[in-house]
C-alpha cells in the first residue's frame, strides 16, 4: 500500500505525511507479532541518536565537552515504543489490525455522508487528529458482514495508532469461554480469572465483539454483565458489536444487561449490506 494514502492531508498542518504525528506505519512489515513503526522524514531530521533505546546521544554540553543527554526527540521515541507495545497486547484479530479510517475505502457506506456525520456527533474525528474525548459506550448492531466488526476495530486501531491508549478487543464467545477454564483445575489458566477479569474491567477501551452470540447461562450473564456494570461505573468507554438490535437482548441476565446498554450507548445501525459479498463479487 502507498504510505501517502495512509495519512491523505486533508485540513491539518505540517507535514503532510505523518500529519503531525512524527511517525508512519510500515504495514508490509507489520503482522500479529510487530508492529512496525517507522519516523515520518520530518521528524528524522530532528532526531539525534540511533532510534534505539535508551534514545540517548552525545552532544556537545555548553562548558564545551561531549556529554550524554535524551535524544530531543526523545517523547516521540518512547510514544512509538509504547504503541507497539499496545498492539501487542490489544488482541486485534489479523484481518482488523492496522485498518484506518481514512486508508480503508473498500468499505463505501462507512464513507457516506450520512454515516460520518453520526460518526463524528460520537465521537470527536479521531482520524482527523482532534483529542478524543469518548463516551461510555457505542453500540453496533447490524447484519452479519455489514461491517460493524471493522467499524468498531478501525475506531481502536486510531486510538492506539494516534493516541496510545490502551485498547482490548474481545471477542465474546471465547474470552468468556477463557475466563471460565481459569476456574477449571485442569487447565494451565487456573487462577487466573482474577487478572483477565481486572484487564477488561480496566481498560480505558473494549471492544465487546460479537455480543449475543455466546450460549446462554445464568454465569455468562452474570460475568458480562459485571464487566459492562463495572466499566460504566469508572466512566470507560465500551463498543459493543451484535447482530442483535438492543431490544432483543432483553433475555439476557433478567434484561439488566439490555437496560444498563440502553443508558449508556449511543446506537448505531447498520446498514443491511454484506460488503464483504460485494468486495467478493467485485473481485470475480
Ligand atoms: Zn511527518
Ligand atoms: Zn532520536
Amino acid at each position: 500500500m502507498d504510505k501517502n494514502n495512509l495519512f491523505p492531508a486533508m485540513n491539518s498542518p505540517g507535514c503532510t505525511l505523518c500529519r503531525g504525528l512524527g511517525y508512519t506505519i510500515d504495514l508490509e512489515h507489520s503482522n500479529h507479532k510487530k508492529c512496525a513503526l517507522e519516523l515520518c522524514e520530518c521528524a528524522k531530521t530532528q532526531c539525534q541518536c540511533e532510534q534505539e533505546s535508551p534514545y540517548y546521544a552525545i552532544v556537545t554540553s555548553d562548558s564545551g565537552l561531549p556529554q550524554m543527554s535524551p535524544c530531543q526527540i526523545y517523547p516521540l521515541h518512547l510514544k512509538m515504543d509504547r504503541i507497539a507495545n499496545l498492539y501487542k497486547e490489544s488482541e486485534i484479530p489479523s484481518r482488523y489490525r492496522y485498518k484506518f479510517y481514512n486508508a480503508h475505502f473498500e468499505v463505501s457506506h462507512l464513507r457516506s455522508n450520512d454515516f460520518i456525520e453520526k460518526m463524528n456527533t460520537l465521537l470527536p474525528p479521531i482520524w482527523e487528529g482532534k483529542k478524543p474525548s469518548l463516551p461510555s459506550g457505542l453500540y453496533l448492531s447490524g447484519y452479519v458482514g455489514s461491517g460493524k466488526t471493522l467499524l468498531a476495530a478501525i475506531v481502536i486501531n486510531e486510538l492506539i495508532f494516534r493516541h496510545a491508549i490502551p485498547a482490548f478487543f474481545m471477542k465474546t464467545t471465547r474470552s468468556l469461554e477463557r475466563i471460565r477454564q481459569t476456574y477449571n483445575i485442569e487447565s494451565e489458566s487456573y487462577g487466573q480469572g482474577a487478572k483477565i477479569e481486572d484487564l477488561l474491567h480496566k481498560v480505558p477501551v473494549l471492544v465487546l465483539d460479537d455480543l449475543g452470540a455466546q450460549k446462554d447461562s445464568s454465569w455468562t450473564d452474570e460475568t458480562l454483565y459485571d464487566i459492562i456494570d463495572t466499566r460504566y461505573e469508572e466512566g470507560l468507554f465500551t463498543i459493543i458489536t451484535s447482530n442483535k438490535k438492543l431490544n432483543d437482548l432483553k433475555e439476557l441476565a433478567g434484561g439488566r444487561i439490555a437496560s444498563r446498554l440502553k443508558e449508556i450507548c449511543d446506537v448505531l445501525q447498520f446498514p443491511e449490506i454484506d460488503y464483504r459479498e460485494i468486495i467478493h463479487q467485485r473481485k470475480r
